[in-house]
């Protein structure tokens, strides 16, 4: 991907490599876990809601404690700096997403939040200044769920997002990001101004299973894999459950039952990386006496390799298509939400790496399977990212969680990386 500015410079780590403190990196995550707190061990903290603002406000006075500054803007993104020896330079950001998925876990976009705050904190506790400033940055609403971008504060920021366009977007009961980020007093007139960006790391679990079953500690994300979203909507007629022959009826469920098989087929052509879900399939009215009128469905599909990815798209908007010419349906299969694959900035991987190995831990190359705000700053400044496993690979999932040991594993990495961008070691 195209950068805008030279390669940052990685400075070799010398003698012994710093530590944080995993303890104080533990706590926070449990304290920021109470907020949003579910019954059942996960979090419900969605984008701009009560429990948003409770977060931020937390967050914000343990990084005022840590002498950091605190800039919001209007696109909902949350920046805590702590200053440079020379603050003139471009920053070496950190960070990832408080919000969390209605029945989420404690770590997904937490964990790489906090162990971007532990960095900083670990530099005060050894009187360390950088050449470089630092900043996490907490992007609004990564995960999609109450206003349907997902990534979007990092997309306006980066420019991929009109603000108007992000302002504009809607939850479910009608309410915008405008008119939140007014009623929780989140600057929503604010500019949104892309500082200057050396280098970006994100911390975050897998959010897979690979990691823990390898054995590795740390995950070095080389780049994303291509995604898309598929919407397919089937015009059938509804009839009466009982009369009506088989023969006779326009049942848009027929298209589904042909096309599943060719589509799962299609993603098996395509090898191990290919991935192929069908999340939604909703059929109206949803009656168990009457043949559905109508149908929709989704298919997620994701694949590292762009010439597999291309192949299973066009493999599946075949198969569909087929499907409803056999059945006589109208219908259509539509691309609704496109993120293409992300490759990572080799400096910035590269110190990643040298850092785990300074460190001592196993690491695995890997292609992030899920998207992140990394995508989108990837797509401005030169970026990498950093996994540390989950326990059975669980995410999106109140059962999620991880162990203290690898969540202080992949800070130390992300502590010892940002110092050799920014200039401290
Ligand atoms: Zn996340």
């Amino acid at each position: 991907m195209a950068q805008q500015q030279p390669a940052p410079t990685v400075r070799p780590i010398g003698g012994e490599p710093r530590r944080v403190n995993g303890d104080r990196l533990w706590s926070h995550l449990m304290a920021m876990a109470q907020i949003g707190a579910t019954p059942r061990g996960g979090c419900n903290r969605q984008a701009l809601t009560d429990g948003d603002l409770a977060a931020r406000r937390l967050l914000s006075s343990w990084a005022r404690a840590a002498v950091c500054t605190v800039r919001e803007d209007s696109a909902g993104n949350l920046f805590l700096r702590r200053a440079g020896r020379n603050d003139a330079l471009p920053v070496v950001m950190s960070g990832s997403h408080l919000d969390t998925q209605p029945t989420g876990g404690k770590f997904d976009g937490v964990y790489g939040v906090l162990a971007g705050l532990e960095v900083i904190e670990a530099l005060n506790d050894c009187g360390l200044a950088t050449e470089h400033p630092i900043e996490v940055a907490v992007w609004c609403n990564e995960e999609g769920c109450r206003f349907p971008v997902a990534m979007m504060g990092s997309a306006v920021w980066s420019g991929r997002l009109p603000l108007a366009a992000a302002h504009a977007l809607t939850d479910g009961s009608g309410r915008s990001v405008r008119e939140e980020l007014e009623r929780l007093g989140i600057a929503a007139d604010a500019p949104v101004v892309r500082q200057p960006v050396l280098a970006s790391l994100e911390a975050h679990i897998e959010q897979g299973p690979v990691l823990e079953r390898c054995g590795r500690s740390i995950g070095v994300v080389t780049g994303v894999q291509n995604m898309c979203r598929y919407e397919v909507v089937v015009q059938g007629q509804e009839a009466h459950a009982g009369p009506t022959p088989m023969d006779m009826r326009r049942d848009p469920v027929r298209v589904l039952a042909e096309a599943l098989p060719q589509l799962y087929a299609a993603a098996r052509a395509r090898g191990e990386h290919a991935r192929l879900t069908v999340g939604v399939i909703e059929t109206s009215p949803g009656s168990p006496n009457t043949v559905p009128g109508r149908l929709r469905f989704t298919i997620d599909v994701r694949h590292p390799d762009g010439a597999d990815y291309a192949r299973l798209r066009s493999d599946i908007e075949a198969s569909v298509r087929t499907a409803l010419a056999h059945h006589a349906l109208a219908g259509d299969i539509r691309l609704s939400w496109e993120a293409p694959g992300v490759v990572f900035d080799p400096a910035c991987i590269g110190a990643v790496r040298a850092a785990a190995s300074v460190l001592g831990y196993d690491t695995l190359d890997m292609v992030s399977g899920a998207g992140h705000d990394s995508c989108n700053v990837a797509a401005v400044a030169p970026t990498a990212m950093i996994f540390v496993p989950c326990a059975g690979g669980l995410s999106h999932n109140e059962a999620e969680t991880a162990s203290p040991a690898d969540l202080a594993a992949g800070a130390n990495v992300l502590l010892n990386a940002m110092l050799s961008l920014a200039g401290g070691v």
